[in-house]
């Protein structure tokens, strides 16, 4: 299957969440078994080597780490909105264009030393990945990768992971 294909999957649903906001809609893509299919085996072909956990983030994101774990032969990891985990959490607050929002992740479920390789359906700014990527190192653990089906490039987040030194990947572009 082609990247023009791929991502002609991919719905864009006007003023959504808000007005003025294009949401790109995976979902259209997730219930197509080739374009799922697809998506999961390329995401998986660039992922660094060697990875043991996949951590997604809630909630698209939960999928397609599944999907890709499986693939590496790696465990998935729930990176979750705050409140939602039982028992110990390791948690990170972090500031979104409206508001803030919190990560969290189970204490213990990120082993120290751990090759991570974080999962995520789209970056826009970066703020979501560089919280999950803080909340791995604050638990001992090493984030040796970030792959995206989406990337927003007009809005700099892989470009800020890029900088921070992280392997960053992304199948598909919406200027
Ligand atoms: P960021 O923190 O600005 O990079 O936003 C990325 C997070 O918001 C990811 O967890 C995405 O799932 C979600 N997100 C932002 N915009 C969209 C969109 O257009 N489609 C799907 N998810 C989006």
């Amino acid at each position: 299957m082609t990247t023009e294909h791929l991502k002609s999957l991919i719905r864009t649903i006007p003023d959504f969440p808000r007005e003025g906001i294009r949401f790109r809609d995976v979902s259209t893509l997730m219930v197509d078994p080739d374009g799922f299919t697809e998506a999961v085996e390329r995401m998986a072909s660039i992922a660094p080597q060697d990875i043991d956990l996949v951590a997604g983030i809630e909630a698209r994101g939960f999928l397609f780490a599944g999907a890709v774990a499986t693939k590496l032969s790696a465990g998935v990891l729930m990176v979750r909105k705050g409140g939602k985990l039982p028992g110990d959490v390791h948690g990170r607050d972090y500031a979104l264009e409206y508001g803030d929002d919190r990560l969290e992740v189970q204490v213990g479920n990120v082993p120290r030393g751990a090759r991570i390789l974080l999962v995520d359906d789209l970056i826009a700014t970066g703020g979501t990945a560089l919280a999950a990527c803080e909340l791995m190192e604050d638990a001992g653990a090493e984030v040796a990768g970030a792959v995206f089906l989406i990337d927003l490039p007009d809005l700099g987040g892989a470009q800020r992971l890029r900088d921070s030194g992280l392997d960053t990947h992304a199948l598909i572009s919406f200027e």
